[in-house]
């Protein structure tokens, strides 16, 4: 059996849907009590049934429904006698995971494939039995659902499983939106599980499904995934952020007072809107409270408004600026300019005249259910497209099935020389944010992530004719091809009519996409004598010195500020940087170019003077997150060591529930070597999380 599961009432506390998702829990407790009860009446089969067709009838009123009956009578038939973990009967877990793709609004084809997802897997159900009845679509969406689960439930996080995985999915995104399901179901419902295999299950969920939900645009299944989890491997930050939302919940919540002024604002100026208060899910609570410190009651949520139509957006838009105090640097048009996902939506806040700060959403019911769903919203792909209010003229989504990014994760994992470097690349592609539009200057676009440089362009034009690439025009300039790009720039490459160049070791750190990472490395890896030459000068100290305070600012000695090199933007030297003290005196470090320096600018915050020091070796120090075990502290020392890295000092605390924490200081012979280091610590049997402290 595929999947595997408990008793959710048996583990309340780590159960935060429950706040939120009361209504399909409810759900989910009848389908089991119908399905329990069995076919024994032909009546009950509505009934189980039922609530799957009613939500898929919410969002598609004129579906056919006996496909789904007939799809539930299969499964329901050929699961008989296999029981959940739990003890309920198999046929919830395909109900279940239906029942949250309808929710959804998935179509009807997607759901009659998630009914029968599991019965060519784990019953005497066959592909050709499941084409016959259901035709070639389900046919081929189960045979991909069937593939990814036999790959996904071995050795899960391993580069070359997810490397196939992809491949399997690939086709298809409705396999995708399935996997995404089925793994929330059994995320809900991972509490008998060993809490080795309880964490193995959620990195994988953490580092894989979570990525692809953002990228798929699926909000609704990524903020419960995340919550569920951060309550696994982070089981003390949970416990404390539960606590901080339960002394919340016990006080007065401003929010709906907020949300009241707003609808009479709204109403006297004649705009149609609903207002909502949304909650923060656990972990955006648990982010906030890192970046703000002491939370106040406008914090714990968000207020939503709803409109008709994209120009009622900028009318609320107007009324909220005039009749509330806006707080202008939280002010964010993604209906202009659209995240990659399809995302659209008004971000701002507005102080209120008791000082309290509430951040405010607007967006068309369109938007929202794009935003909540992703491409689960976007309806059967193979159908004539119907332009709407989502829909984007551009190549990069013109098929629902393939996004652009997809598409390209699929072409350069067949070029990666191996799983590992695919599987760091990947990786670092999915933990991208946003994506760029670029225009070649010979017309078309290019879809770069954001950071992206001229180098990353032309890898992304002219794949290994790149490696000949001596410069660039930006918007008409001539430009070094390091410069990095923004969206709408008009980018033109210049290449080498001589084919003997090839790229220098230096492009890697102007390279930000997987394409142009694995292409140059391949080259330099072919031709060591010309990576060599400059690979030395390239490998410079990663460690920063914070200078004495710039600008205005009183801020005295830092030498000694803790020092944070920004996840958004990850310098290297020798970027140009600029430092910004934070809570506690650390000083965290942007490259000069990132948009958070602009933002933290705009506000007024004064910057830093930071520079790269010019040492040799760096110290760090880590901390490693793992169960306890007999040779942990050894295996950990000999991966250390064999990283070539030398340890200062190490400290062990106790265990705490199985859970041990290991500190070590580390002397690294060059700064380069720390992502390898910590990917080796992480590599080591229970070990779940490896930080820089
Ligand atoms: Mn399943």
């Amino acid at each position: 059996m595929s999947a595997e599961a408990t008793n959710p009432e048996a583990h309340p506390e780590a159960r935060p849907e429950l706040r939120r998702r009361g209504r399909s829990r409810l759900d989910l407790r009848r389908l089991g009590r119908a399905a329990l009860l069995g076919p024994t009446s032909r009546d009950r089969l509505p009934d189980a049934i039922g609530h799957v067709a009613e939500a898929h009838r919410a969002h598609h009123p004129d579906a056919d429904m006996s496909i789904l009956r007939r799809a539930y009578l299969l499964a329901e038939s050929s699961h008989r006698g296999q029981m959940r973990k739990s003890g309920e009967p198999y046929i919830t877990h395909p109900l279940a995971v239906t029942l949250i793709l309808a929710e959804l609004g998935a179509e009807t084809t997607t759901l009659t494939a998630s009914l029968l997802h599991d019965t060519v897997e784990d019953t005497d159900v066959t592909l050709d039995q499941v084409r016959a009845e259901f035709g070639d679509e389900v046919c081929f969406i189960v045979d991909g659902v069937t593939k990814v689960e036999k790959i996904d439930y071995g050795a899960a996080a391993e580069p070359e499983t997810f490397r196939k995985m992809l491949v399997a999915t690939g086709n298809d995104v409705r396999v995708m939106s399935i996997k995404l399901a089925d793994r929330l179901h059994n995320m809900r419902t991972l509490g008998v599980m060993r809490p080795e295999k309880q964490a193995r299950i959620a990195k994988v969920t953490r580092d894989v499904l979570i990525p692809l939900a953002e990228r798929l645009g699926v909000q609704a299944l990524k903020t419960e995934l995340e919550d569920l989890v951060f309550a696994i491997l982070h089981p003390e930050e949970y416990e404390s952020t539960r606590a901080l939302i339960a002394a919340h919940a016990g006080e007065s919540d401003p929010l709906p007072g907020i949300a009241d002024s707003v609808r009479t604002v709204l109403r006297e100026a004649g705009v149609a809107a609903e207002v909502q208060v949304r909650p923060r899910h656990f972990v955006s609570v648990h982010r906030i409270s890192r970046t703000r410190g002491e939370l106040r009651g406008s914090d714990f949520g968000r207020i939503l408004i709803l409109v008709g139509e994209n120009a009622d957006c900028y009318a609320v838009l107007g009324e909220l600026h005039t009749c509330f105090t806006p707080v202008v640097s939280e002010f964010k048009d993604f209906i202009a300019t659209p995240k990659f996902n399809l995302y659209q939506s008004l971000h701002t806040a507005v102080a209120t005249p008791e000082g309290y700060v509430a951040e405010v959403i607007v967006r068309t019911r369109q938007m929202h259910r794009v935003a909540e769903a992703g491409v689960v919203a976007l309806g059967n792909p193979y159908a004539t497209a119907t332009p709407d209010a989502t829909a984007h003229p551009d190549e990069e989504r013109a098929d629902p099935t393939r996004p652009g990014w997809l598409s390209r994760l699929l072409d350069w994992q067949q070029s990666a020389p191996d799983p590992d470097t695919f599987w760091t690349v990947l990786r670092a592609e999915l933990a991208q944010d946003r994506e760029i539009t670029v225009f070649r200057a010979d017309g078309g676009t290019l879809g770069l992530p954001a950071g992206a440089s001229c180098i990353d362009a032309a890898y992304a034009q002219h794949g290994e004719a790149a490696h000949g690439c001596i410069g660039a025009r930006v918007n008409g300039r001539l430009t070094s091809l390091s410069s990095p790009l923004s969206d709408g720039d008009t980018v033109q490459l210049l290449l080498a009519q001589d084919t003997s160049s090839g790229p220098a070791a230096e492009w890697l750190d102007h390279a930000r996409t997987p394409a142009a990472r694995i292409a140059i490395s391949s080259w330099l890896d072919a031709h060591p004598d010309r990576a060599m030459a400059t690979t030395t000068a390239a490998r410079a100290p990663l460690s920063v010195v914070g200078a004495r305070g710039g600008g205005a600012n009183a801020v005295a000695d830092l030498p000694d500020a803790t020092v944070r090199l920004a996840g958004c933007c990850t310098p290297v030297p020798p970027d140009a940087v600029a430092g910004f003290l934070v809570r506690g005196g650390a000083v965290t470090v942007h490259r000069v170019q990132c948009a958070a320096v602009a933002q933290m600018r705009a506000v007024g915050r004064t910057s830093v003077a930071v520079h790269w020091r010019a040492t040799a070796d760096c110290r760090v120090t880590l901390l490693a997150e793992s169960f306890g075990r007999p040779h942990l502290l050894a295996d950990l020392t000999e991966a250390i060591a064999r990283e070539g890295v030398e340890v200062v000092s190490a400290t062990v605390e106790p265990p705490v529930e199985g859970r041990v924490r290991h500190t070590y200081t580390l002397q690294l012979p060059d700064a380069a070597g720390l992502p390898a280091l910590m990917r080796a610590m992480r590599d080591v049997p229970g070990v779940y999380d490896v930080s820089r402290a």
